[in-house]
């Protein structure tokens, strides 16, 4: 189950088959992985259109370009690490989406990926990964939650070690087919399992990035953090908000609440 993933490029092309009739399932995918506007540092609207799939080539898509503006957006919005910006800016979004989904990849807005799960909102991928970057480098994280692999991307053009988990066994399959179509500079290693154990064989980890919320982070992921490592995840249930764990000792760890928003929930076990 658990593969290195790169050195391996090979040509670009058409991913992520699912079904579109998965599209439309599940939670509202634009409220799912993202910003609650209104009650953050930053208020800016984002989209409100219904998504509606776009038959791929019926609007080229300059990818290049739209992540320009997307960057642009997001230092609007606050971002402001330079690292976490130019790796926005490096990551073809657009790959890690249905194809009919292609058009609207660079839009400020959480999208479906099948299996009741979203590729999350942009902003939340640049905040998470700079406040887990703040004032340091780390070399090794953990993502909890791989879904397509988006964020895994963005991390391994930051730093040069992350291992990624995920529970659905076709979204890991997922993951693992999106970053291995990537040259990366960082080695990214994608595991099918339970996320809320952590990878204890490979801890202790200089950052944890969980991409789903619990209603209390896991034990298990505090203790896999290195002493000085940062965690940055969503808890809560019906409300919940981004929580910044950073490790100061053997059995003490200081806690910071961030943003507002909603995750699609994690949980338990594996499913196949
Ligand atoms: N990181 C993704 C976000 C995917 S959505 C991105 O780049 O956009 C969150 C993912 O967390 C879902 O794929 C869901 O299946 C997964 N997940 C939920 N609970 C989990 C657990 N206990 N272990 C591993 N993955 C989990």
């Amino acid at each position: 189950m658990r593969k290195p993933l790169n050195p391996s490029p090979f040509a670009s092309g058409t991913l992520n088959r699912f079904g579109r009739s998965s599209l439309g399932s599940g939670p509202s995918p634009a409220n799912s992985n993202t910003r609650i506007l209104g009650t953050g540092p930053v208020a800016r609207p984002g989209p409100s259109s219904p998504l509606r799939p776009v038959s791929p080539g019926s609007s080229p898509l300059n990818s290049d370009r739209a992540r320009e503006r997307m960057v642009s957006r997001l230092r609007e919005q606050g971002i402001e690490d330079e690292r976490v910006l130019a790796a926005m800016r490096e990551v073809p979004r657009h790959l890690f989406v249905d194809e009919g989904l292609a058009s609207h990849a660079y839009e400020d807005r959480a999208l479906p990926i099948g299996h009741e799960q979203t590729i999350s909102q942009p902003w939340v991928v640049a905040r998470m990964i700079s406040v887990l970057i703040e004032g340091r480098e780390p070399a090794k994280v953990l993502e909890v939650g791989a879904g397509c692999g988006y964020q895994a991307a963005v991390l391994a053009h930051v730093l040069r070690e992350v291992h990624t988990i995920e529970r659905v066994h076709g979204l890991y399959e997922m993951a693992r087919a999106n970053l291995q179509k990537l040259r990366l500079p960082g080695r990214v290693r994608v595991v099918f399992g339970d996320g809320m154990a952590g990878l204890p064989g490979s801890a202790p980890f200089d950052g944890i990035v969980v991409a789903a919320a619990g209603l209390k982070i896991p034990q298990a992921l505090l203790d896999q953090l290195a002493i000085g490592g940062r965690l940055v995840a969503p808890e809560g249930g019906s409300t919940q908000r981004l929580v910044l764990i950073e490790r100061t000792g053997n059995s003490t760890w200081n806690r910071q609440e961030l943003d507002a928003v909603r995750f699609v929930p994690l949980r338990p076990g594996t499913q196949y």
